[in-house]
């Protein structure tokens, strides 16, 4: 596969643009692979890459029932950032953020990664003290974050409204290094990255059914047929619990629908990602001018992709009394996608019942920040059989064992 580069680009502009190759192919699956990925998402597409990139297993085929990129990792906001609290989820989630940083490099994809820094608003004296521990503990995990007061909060952000009429701002937690994504750019990137690499992404095809004999994966059934594995890796976000029942097996994991608009672009108004999470809202503008917008889950178990409406109304709410001037805005687009939410509020990467089958999932509302770590860490897990260092707390034993990784304030109401 040819590179992109910039000759590339001033080659093409002299032919008419005819000379693009199809960025990744469409082939039939085989009868069988050393590995198969289930979900074509951020997390299954970067599992792939790096079992190639890390591992040299290349006999891999990544299987998606819809389009890739079509799930959550095509729905998201975006926000990358690595604050949280506890150790294990500082590690993965710093590791991806750093991924990120070269990940253009890495895929030969331009995936507009914007480290333009997050502030999570700090607007209760409790919210204060949170956000003061969380800046303690990443400077003990070597995570660059600073708890700033509402004057710096301000000159960060000169629309914001420090006095708003249920909560003032008190300061923030601040990461200078976290940021925005093309998230579409992710799943193409890896998905050609993938496809060069000679692994075989066959979308329209959904996983229907799992064959195991003696404990063991034996073969995938699909909408295109068998297919025949030793490896399996299920990443499939929201749809876990049904590939789980497939196997034989429950997950500790909840699906919800969370939502997100988007506003007709304006002109640059803001530079900087702003979680308002006392208020529950959050927002930041898009290059093409729009304000991407966000809140919370809805607060009942659902499959409909699409989000209720007393939750744009409180999100809505939200922002415009932290941001007064948006009021008048009109808003484009709104969507919804399936989340897969765990009860610590932390991923599951790990094996599983059934030997040879693996998961990856409950990233619930912030596993977009968590895809190239995630996939390096699957990828560790698949190929050796055993977690990796980065992996080896998110098992599905510690809900057995009492061993949780809560990342509730981190996690539950922020993106
Ligand atoms: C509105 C919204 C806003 C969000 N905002 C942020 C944010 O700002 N920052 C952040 O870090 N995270 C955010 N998230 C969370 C983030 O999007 C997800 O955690 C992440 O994208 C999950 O990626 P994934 O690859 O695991 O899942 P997905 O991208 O959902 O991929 C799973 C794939 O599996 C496929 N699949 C399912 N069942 C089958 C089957 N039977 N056979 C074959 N394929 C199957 C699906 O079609 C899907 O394409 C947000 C999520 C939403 C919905």
């Amino acid at each position: 596969m040819r590179r992109y580069s910039a000759f590339a680009i001033a080659r093409e502009g002299l032919r008419y643009h005819q000379g693009w190759e199809r960025a990744w192919a469409s082939p039939e699956p085989k009868k069988r692979y050393d590995a198969i990925v289930v979900g074509a998402g951020g997390h299954g597409l970067a599992t792939a890459f790096y079992l190639g990139k890390n591992h040299g297993i290349t006999n891999v085929a990544v299987i998606e029932k819809g389009w890739l990129g079509g799930g959550n990792t095509g729905r998201n906001t975006t926000i990358i950032r690595s604050n949280y609290l506890q150790d294990p989820s500082a590690a993965i989630y710093e590791k991806s953020r750093s991924l990120y940083e070269t990940m253009s490099q890495d895929v030969n994809m331009n995936v507009m990664f914007s480290p333009r820094g997050v502030i999570m608003l700090a607007q209760t004296h409790h919210e204060v003290r949170g956000y003061q521990r969380t800046a303690h503990a990443n400077a003990l995990q070597g995570v660059e974050t600073t708890f700033i007061g509402p004057q710096k909060v301000k000159e960060l952000v000169p629309i914001i409204n420090l006095e708003g009429p249920r909560y003032p701002v008190l300061g923030g937690l601040w990461q200078p290094r976290g940021g925005t994504a093309r998230h579409d750019a992710v799943a193409w990137g890896y998905a050609r990255a993938c496809s060069a690499m000679g692994m075989d992404i066959i979308q329209n095809c959904a996983v229907t059914g799992i064959e195991t004999e003696g404990g063991q994966v034996k073969a995938v059934n699909t909408t295109k047929g068998r297919i025949e594995t030793g490896k399996l890796a299920l990443v499939v976000a929201g749809h876990s619990s049904d590939l789980a029942q497939m196997a034989g097996f429950r997950l500790p994991i909840e699906s919800v629908a969370l939502q997100a608009l988007v506003s007709e672009p304006i002109k640059p108004c803001m530079d900087v990602v702003v979680m308002a999470n006392t208020v529950h809202g959050y927002m930041s503008q898009s290059d093409k001018g729009e304000m991407v917008i966000g809140g919370g889950t809805d607060h009942y178990n659902n499959y409909t992709q699409r989000g209720s409406f007393h939750h744009i109304e409180e999100t809505v709410r939200a922002l415009v009394e932290t941001f007064p001037m948006i009021s008048r805005l009109k808003m484009l687009r709104q969507w919804g996608g399936i989340v897969d939410m765990t009860g610590d509020r932390s991923p599951l990467i790990s094996k599983t019942p059934v030997g040879g089958i693996f998961v990856n999932c409950g990233w619930g509302t912030g596993g977009f920040k968590a895809i190239p770590g995630s996939g390096w860490a699957m990828a560790e897990l698949v190929a050796k059989g055993e977690p990796g260092p980065l992996a080896a707390d998110f098992g599905i034993e510690r809900f057995r064992e009492g061993r949780f990784i809560d990342e509730s304030v981190a996690a539950g109401v922020a993106h």
